[in-house]
């Protein structure tokens, strides 16, 4: 059972002019795509073969297989990012989620004033996540390809900071990226109904 490269939930050209086709092909298609290819090949004829990626990924941080990490935290991390973004413009979170964002960070606009400013201020590549833990809400850094999967917490949006993500369009203006994920792209909507 290889793992899949998913199909991106949009047309390369949809985030246009904010996120590139440009940076899309070599995001998608080069890096997620790479990792794709390596973790297939890193477990192919092991145990971990016939493994979900979840699994795959908690195993072997419990492991010690810091290569196969790598590649499937990488996988996961980058299937969330996308599916953090829409086209169809940015609406505030609803329902259980909003009363959650007002209950652990006091507004919405604090919350993305908080996220904006992990995304800005985590050193090298890395991940700034909005995670559920039992229900409550937390902002987590991540570096490289960590994730808060293997600490049991549940995903709900996710921007990579790694410079692949943003150098062909934004060169090293990276708050200039983080101000554009967050008040054009970011899809709060899947966050909401994920948290629900
Ligand atoms: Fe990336």
């Amino acid at each position: 059972m290889a793992i899949e490269l998913k199909a991106l939930p949009f047309e390369q050209s949809a985030l246009e002019p904010h996120i590139s086709a440009n940076t899309l092909s070599f995001h998608y298609g080069k890096h997620h795509a790479g990792y794709v290819n390596k973790l297939n090949n890193a477990i192919e004829g092991t145990d971990y073969a016939a493994k979900t990626l979840e699994a795959i990924i908690v195993e072997s941080s419990n492991n010690g297989d810091q290569g196969i990490f790598n590649n499937a935290a990488q996988v996961f991390n980058h299937d969330q990012y996308w599916l953090s973004m829409t086209p169809d413009g940015v609406e505030p979170p609803g329902g259980a989620l909003a009363e959650a964002i007002e209950r652990d960070f006091g507004s919405f606009d604090a919350l993305v004033d908080q996220m904006k400013a992990a995304a800005a201020s985590l050193f090298g590549s890395g991940w700034v996540w909005l995670a559920s833990n039992d229900g409550a809400l937390e902002i987590v850094s991540t570096q490289n390809a960590e994730t808060p999967l293997v600490d049991g917490k549940d995903c709900l949006l996710t921007i990579d900071v790694w410079e692949h993500a943003y150098y062909l369009d934004f060169q090293n203006n990276r708050p200039g990226y983080i101000d554009v994920f967050f008040d054009q792209l970011v899809n709060w909507k899947r966050a909401s109904e994920l948290y629900a």
